[in-house]
């Protein structure tokens, strides 16, 4: 979370990103909930380690410290380099298929926080940021899809719960 932070990344605009792909399907969806789940999603070593790995390379090649081949591919985001859309599909796995689906129509429609991250305007390298942020909100919303709808309101009104007694 810190290094997500680091890099401008707010778990609201992931949440964002799982409210896009899954409200058609659960309308009753709220944004804390989809935090909630970006939290669980967050908590897993595998993800963890996926996460640290792209953004260390991200900043390796700011640094300009890559290898020169790779150095070059990095640092343009080239379209056949792959290995970006490859480190996040360890966190996709997490939650099964439905967030391959997932990942590849965020990574296409480059919503929100995604489009923010594509245009390079703000000097930083995030051709392994991007990918990362997409497949987060596609295991997040796997998670939620994988939730059967009784245990969904059940974790919902613990949040909304929790929510009122802190107001
Ligand atoms: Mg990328």
């Amino acid at each position: 979370m810190e290094w997500l932070r680091k890099r401008g990344i707010k778990l609201e605009q992931i949440a964002e990103l799982v409210m896009f792909l899954q409200q058609k399907y659960f309308p009753e969806l709220t944004i804390e909930y989809c935090m909630y789940n970006i939290e669980q999603v967050l908590r897993k070593r595998e993800v963890q380690n996926a996460i640290l790995t792209g953004i260390q390379l991200d900043i390796l090649a700011e640094e300009g410290k890559l290898i020169p081949a790779l150095q070059e591919m990095v640092e343009n985001d080239e379209g056949l380099y792959g290995v970006d859309e490859v480190l996040a599909l360890s966190i996709v796995n997490v939650y099964g298929s439905i967030g391959f689906t997932n990942f590849g129509y965020v990574d296409k429609m480059k919503y929100g926080v995604l489009e923010q991250l594509n245009d390079k305007s703000d000097g930083h390298i995030h051709t392994f940021l991007d990918d990362i942020v997409g497949a987060i909100a596609a295991a997040a919303s796997s998670r939620i899809a994988h939730r059967k709808q009784a245990e969904r309101e059940a974790e919902m009104a613990q949040l909304k719960a929790k929510a009122d007694s802190e107001a």
